[in-house]
Formats: structure tokens, sequence, C-alpha cells
């Protein structure tokens, strides 16, 4: 008898957390590793922030609380949703959650039977089907390639929906790619969603902060799309743009049955999220978003950077990101070609594979962001970090038959 469940064997461990765990431990063993997998910004979380949390804590405000979150954060939530997006939730239908994966996770929970299908758009962050998976539904992944700037088009989504069809999956600015979705793309969507009764959109908005200044800027979909208002849920957190990956808080905005639904798996699983971060959300969404700039001026100076070391090494490509903190690497031309120990790149699995033996070099595969050949590479790490690897991409490229 198997004791697991049957359907975590549909699951596969996050890859990203997989490969990042795996090159820090051979860097904790000595090994000369330059890891370029991390998902997080490599700035500290804002003073003000971290005040606030040992405010928080001094004041005793370290007990349990309402499952949605406290009434303050939720307010603060609430403005913010408003003051940024132009979207009117009101704090009775926003929540709060363990970071943005666990909204999305319980929302897929609430909502999936047995074969619903949720369309996602790929090169997408590596866990959205996995979680589908989780709850008993089905991902439909539809390859959105470079040519078309890693975006669905109405057309592809039109196609794609189905009887079945609960959630189409969208995220701008898109962890891998860094593609930015414009009000016009969103429009395009919408007109084929508002044939579609049936069809939910789930918006990852969890990069909305961190867009650079040649994207057009952010929009939310459900403020370009308000017809679409009652179908939307708007996820965010506070992990990226407020540096908090470590806090655990997300947020979501939606109608007030689902928000409902999210309440109540939340109360049956984790109760809350820690009640510490929460204060602290509250100083983050109302405090001081000076920082910010400073940070995506980083961000945009190392995207740079990076695009101009990649110009001079051969069979490597990718395209601007206008958000976010990836490069998203087409390596087509490195398929077929030979390392120098005799093994063949037969795709991108053994690309980041090689790299990672012959030069201790860790980039996520894009075999697990659904479009391959590719690889991902994270920006959000120190120049000379970044220069050096590069320095040893390069000795790669040169060094294959
Ligand atoms: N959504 C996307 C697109 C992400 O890239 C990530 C983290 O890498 C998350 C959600 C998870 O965010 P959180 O830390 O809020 O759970």
């Amino acid at each position: 008898m198997n004791f697991l469940a049957s359907r975590l064997a549909r699951v596969k461990p996050s890859i990203t957390m997989a490969v990042s765990a795996a090159a820090s431990a051979r860097a904790a063993a000595g090994e000369d590793m330059v890891i370029l997998t991390a998902g997080e910004p490599d700035f500290d979380t804002p003073d003000h922030i971290q005040q606030a949390a040992l405010e928080a804590m001094r004041a005793g405000k370290t007990r349990y609380g309402p499952s949605p979150g406290f009434p303050a954060f939720r307010e603060a939530i609430a403005a913010k949703f408003k003051r940024d997006n132009g979207l009117e939730y009101g704090s009775q239908r926003v929540t709060v959650g363990v970071g943005a994966k666990q909204l999305i996770y319980n929302s897929f929970v609430a909502t999936l039977e047995a074969g619903d299908e949720v369309i996602i758009p790929t090169p997408c962050w590596v866990s959205y089907a996995d979680i589908v998976q989780l709850c008993g539904g089905e991902p439909r992944p539809i390859e959105c390639p470079r040519s078309s700037g890693y975006r669905l088009a109405a057309e592809q989504l039109a196609a794609a929906i189905t009887p079945k069809t609960k959630w189409l999956m969208l995220n701008s600015p898109s962890n891998p790619s860094g593609a930015c979705y414009s009000a016009a793309d969103y429009r395009a969507l919408g007109e084929v969603l508002a044939e579609h009764n049936h069809v939910w959109v789930m918006s990852d908005e969890i990069y909305e902060h961190i867009v650079f200044d040649d994207s057009g800027g952010f929009v939310s979909f459900a403020e370009a799309v308000p017809r679409l208002f009652e179908r939307t849920l708007t996820i965010n957190g506070l992990s990226k743009a407020y540096c908090m990956t470590g806090w655990r808080v997300g947020f979501a905005g939606g109608p007030s049955v689902l928000i409902e639904a999210l309440n109540k798996v939340q109360s049956q699983s984790t109760s809350m999220a820690n009640s510490i971060a929460q204060y602290a959300g509250i100083a983050a969404l109302e405090g001081s978003h000076d920082f910010m700039k400073a940070h995506v001026e980083a961000y945009q100076h190392r995207r740079d950077l990076c695009l101009s070391w990649l110009a001079s090494i051969p069979g490597l490509q990718a395209d601007k990101p206008q958000g976010a903190f990836y490069l998203y690497v087409d390596c087509s031309d490195w398929i077929g070609r030979t390392t120098p120990g005799g093994k063949s790149l037969d795709d991108d699995n053994a690309v980041a594979q090689y790299l990672s033996d012959d030069d201790n070099l860790v980039f996520v595969a894009g075999s697990g962001f659904g479009l391959s050949p590719a690889f991902r590479i994270s920006f959000a790490a120190a120049e000379d970090k970044l220069k050096e690897g590069f320095r040893r991409l390069k000795n790669a490229a040169d060094s294959l038959y």
C-alpha cells in the first residue's frame, strides 16, 4: 500500500528552490559558486518596516487574530488597491495570506473540482501548474514564444477555452520573462473572456512595482478590464517590492464569494498570516516608498549591464525585460553542441547542468518555466557577482564544440 496520496505523484518540488538549495550546499562545502537563481531582492527590508515589527512585538501584537488578516492591515490593503490600481474592493473584499503563493494555493483549493482546467501562458512561474495539480485540476499550458513577446494573444486564449476551463492565470510583469501586458493587451483578452462567463481571471501582480522606464508602466488586469472586475482575483504581496520574502505576507482582492471561500480555507489551514509581519505590512503599505525608486534603478542598471554582456556571448539571446528581475535567455543555438567533457547538450536541463558542473555557475533551466530551450538568470544580485557570472558564461560558450 502506498501511504502517500496519489495526487502527490503528479507534483514536483519547486525547481527554483531545489536548484538553489543544491547550489548553496556546494557553496557551503567551499566551492566557488556563482548562484544566479534567486527569486528575491538582494536588498534588506527597509528600516521603517523592521522598526514597525519591533514595535508590534513590544506592544504584544503577538497573538492570534482574524483569519482574513487584522482589520487595520486590510484597510491599508484596500487603500493600496484604490490608490495604486483604482480598484474599489473595500476591506471586506481583501484577504491576507502567508505569501502570494499560499493565496494562489488557497484559491485553487477553494475552486477546482477534479478535471477543471486552468489556462497558464508559458513561460510562467514554476509553481502554478504544480499547485493546480495538487488541487486536482488540469493545467493547460499555452506556449507564448519570444516572437510574441512572451504574451498570450487573444486568439490563443479563444482557442484554449473549453467548457471545463475555470481560470485564466496571468502574471505581469512576468517571472521569468519580464514581459508586461499593456491595457490594450488586457482589453483584447477581456473581449474573449466576456464571451465565456464561466472563466475567471487570477492576476498575479507581485512584481507590480518593479517595472522599468521603457515598459509603458504597470496596469492591473481588473483596472484595464473593469467589466471583468467581478470575475477577477487580484493577487499581490510584500515579498518583492518591499524586500520581505521571508516575512511571508501576500494579499488578494476579489469578489466576496471568493474572498469568503479563501478565508474559510485559511481558517482551517494556517489560521492567519504572522501577526508581527502583518503590522510590518501596515508600515510597508502606508509608509514612505522612496526606497523603491532606488531599487528599481539598480535593477534596471543591472539589467542593462547583463544585456550588454550577453550580446558578446555567442549563441545566446534575450529580450529586454520590462519588469521583474530576470533575464530569460534563449539558448536554442547551444542545443546539439558538445561540452569539453564530451557531453551533448540535448536540452536546456543539460545546458544548466553543464554550466553548473564545469563553471560552478547556477541558473534555472527553462524546462521549469514551461518554455524551452532557455534558462533564467536572476539579476537581483550585486554587480560584481553578475559580472563574474557573465565571465563564466562567456568561457562556457567559448569552450563548446
Ligand atoms: N508569483 C510569482 C510570479 C513569483 O515569482 C513568486 C515568487 O517567486 C510568487 C508569486 C510567490 O510570492 P510570495 O513570496 O508572496 O509567496
